[in-house]
């Protein structure tokens, strides 16, 4: 069992609250038995050993009625309350009153309610703590003579063990709390950077997506123009590649002409886009429409030249259209869609496996 929690710990399985509560549960029930020993052994009031074991029982059961219910919220509600009113105040008496460590446990009793995971019950507990508190001190500073007198010797040493064993705690809470802050803010980090690359890219090919091609061509493309080319292409008979071959396989030829279509992005300004399915887009930066078909034809020679290890047979080629965008014909991107769109239709038309560029 001890194991199986262990590893839970390790991987971050248990919630922040079952941690927190075990955690202060149990060093406050290992500071409580050493208090009760170290007091047995100092021979201070029987009362005051009585009360560190009777607090030791406590956590115990407290423990116990946690593991079975599973209620951490809850159980550790009741161990803030029972730790300042049971716990705490009695033993600030039998200990010394204000001649003993006790006043560092008050605080980090205020510091363990202030950890209390919601705001509302983490208010009220803080505030009944501070409350109490300030009445102990009080009550203790009138009444004297109900606080066990101990000599200046005892009172030094008790307060440095008392200092010790509440650095030790918090050193440990504190570090846990920056741990898991900083595990979630990493974790948040990934995610939002996930999610910013598929809000512009395709997941399969790792291209830009349609919305942020219609945002580049609006954007910049249709700012600029000159120089500015699109290719739009479309895989020849995919379905019987598919139907041949499987879905898998397809799915392997996209991601294949992603990587080519990448890699023919040598100018900062071109990009790749998977427009939907089967069909893609080439932005293209040539000097002239003779250079921008050289760069189409190069790529459509690349794409036909795709050879798969399960499938060397299978064959791969695009049709597409280019269109030059400076002309000015074009005065929407939807003209320069519409225009190479029925481009792409005549090279299928023309016996597919070629570029139609709009004369
Ligand atoms: P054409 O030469 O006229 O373009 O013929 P085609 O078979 O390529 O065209 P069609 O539009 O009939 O078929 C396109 C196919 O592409 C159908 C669809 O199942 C497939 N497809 C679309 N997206 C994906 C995908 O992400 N993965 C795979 N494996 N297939 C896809
Ligand atoms: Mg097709
Ligand atoms: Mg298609």
């Amino acid at each position: 069992m001890v194991k199986e929690w262990m590893q839970k710990l390790v991987s971050n399985k248990l919630s922040f609250e079952t941690v927190m509560f075990w955690g202060i549960l149990g060093s406050s029930w290992l500071a409580t038995l050493v208090s009760g020993i170290y007091s047995a052994t100092e021979n201070i009031s029987r009362i005051a050993v009585f009360g560190c074991f009777v607090t030791c029982i406590f956590f115990t059961i407290l423990g116990t009625i946690a593991y079975f219910t599973q209620k951490y919220r809850t159980c550790y509600f009741v161990m803030c309350l029972g730790l300042c009113t049971f716990i705490i105040c009695p033993l600030f008496f039998y200990f010394g009153g204000f001649h003993c460590g006790m006043l560092l446990y008050c605080m980090a009793s205020i510091f363990i309610c202030a950890l209390y995971s919601h705001f509302r019950g983490r208010l009220i507990i803080v505030t009944y703590a501070v409350a109490l508190f300030e009445f102990l001190f009080e009550y203790a500073w009138e009444h004297p003579e109900l606080s066990t007198p101990v000599s200046p010797d005892y009172t030094i040493r008790d307060i440095m063990m008392s200092f010790a064993i509440l650095s030790g705690l918090i050193f440990v809470i504190v570090s846990y709390l920056l741990n898991a802050y900083h595990r979630e803010r990493a974790k948040k980090d990934e995610l939002i950077q996930k999610l910013n690359f598929f809000s512009t890219h395709d997941p399969l090919t790792g291209l830009f997506n349609r919305r942020y091609f219609i945002e580049y061509l609006k954007g910049t493309i249709l700012k600029k123009r000159k120089h500015f080319y699109v290719l739009m292409y479309d895989v020849d008979y995919f379905k019987k590649l598919n139907d041949s071959y499987g879905h898998l396989f397809g799915d392997k030829v996209l991601a294949k002409i992603g990587a080519i279509a990448r890699s023919f992005c040598l100018l900062p300004e071109e990009i790749a886009v998977r427009y939907g399915g089967e069909e893609f887009i080439q932005v293209i930066v040539a000097e002239n429409d003779e250079k921008a078909f050289a760069k189409a034809e190069a790529f459509r020679n690349s794409i036909a030249s795709i050879s798969l290890d399960e499938n060397p047979h299978a064959e791969v080629h695009i049709s597409g259209g280019l269109v030059n965008c400076a002309d000015p014909q074009f005065e929407t991107h939807d003209k320069i869609l519409s225009s190479v769109d029925a481009l792409l239709y005549l090279a299928k038309t023309r016996g597919r496996n070629q570029i139609v560029q709009k004369a």
